[in-house]
């Protein structure tokens, strides 16, 4: 096996584009300083809709290629060189929103066995052994099938692992700080009238706003602006960037934000909130 940097961070997501939204900042300031980041996203997000109209002639498998080709942009722009789809490129496809009859496809992820895609996932952590992994919660963030399932998937993917050999010391689900999240929707709504963007979302649309309390984590990847604009630019059938804002298909303004937050869920929650998500990580979890 080639020898992996001794920091390494492993995140863990169900479309082409949720790592740049969610992570970007985060992935390109570990990436620069040397950790080694691995990306497993779950599926191409064939079924996401499509916001430039010259591209919305594209859905299904054509719709995935194009979106693995955004995912590779993106990936460049954040300096993140080993990213994989769960099982291989169309192993398990989008799910669409929750309650549609696409829920119901046989080769979508919301219908994919848990243990055996599991199986999968942990297979790379034991090539990769990540003292860090990152996913969402249980709701999977905001109730999307395959965000739900990634979460399932990677939760069940780490207790495997563990028993096969190498125990994950910190996962992290992503979060947003209440305060935060109203702050700057606040802004937002102060700018709306600048912006190329007619409405403005609500803080209960940020997926992971949680109290402040129950955040353990904030990464600061302000130095990394730029790269995480770049990023979701190049995810461009699915998000339209105008920093420091951006919209999604359904087109509300909602914050980007360049300090990201998390909430630890497996290692000892810290007393105060940490500014690294490998804090408290020894040499003897380093190898
Ligand atoms: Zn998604």
């Amino acid at each position: 096996m080639t020898e992996l940097p001794s920091r390494r961070l492993m995140l863990v997501h169900a479309h082409p584009d949720d790592e740049s939204i969610n992570n970007g900042a985060t992935m390109a300031r570990y990436a620069a300083e040397g950790a080694h980041v691995t990306l497993v996203t779950c599926t191409l997000g064939e079924r996401g809709e499509v916001i430039p109209p010259g591209l919305r002639h594209l859905s299904g498998a054509a719709l995935g290629g194009h979106r693995l080709g955004e995912l590779r942009e993106a990936m460049r722009a954040l300096g993140v060189t080993d990213f994989r789809l769960l099982g291989g490129a169309g192993r398990y496809c989008d799910s669409g929103m929750m309650g549609l009859p696409d829920n119901d496809d046989p080769g979508c992820f919301w219908q994919a066995d848990v243990d055996q895609a599991a199986g999968m996932l942990a297979e790379v952590i034991l090539e990769v052994r990540p003292q860090i992994l990152v996913t969402y919660d249980e709701n999977g963030g905001y109730g999307h099938p395959d965000h739900i399932r990634t979460h399932r998937v990677a939760m069940r993917a780490v207790e495997l692992a563990a028993g096969a050999g190498w125990d994950v010391p910190k996962v992290y689900w992503n979060r947003v700080p209440r305060s935060v999240a109203e702050e700057s929707f606040a802004r937002l709504h102060g700018d709306l009238a600048e912006l190329p963007f007619e409405k403005a979302g609500a803080v209960d649309d940020v997926p992971g706003v949680v109290d402040d309390a129950q955040v353990t984590t904030a990464v600061d990847g302000t130095a990394y602006a730029a790269a995480k604009a770049a990023a979701m630019r190049a995810h461009a059938t699915q998000i339209t960037v105008a920093e420091p804002y951006f919209v999604l298909s359904n087109e509300l303004a909602q914050p980007l934000f360049t300090t990201e937050y998390y909430e630890l869920v497996r290692g000892e929650r810290p007393g105060s909130r940490e500014s690294d998500l490998f804090a408290g990580i020894g040499d003897g979890e380093a190898s």
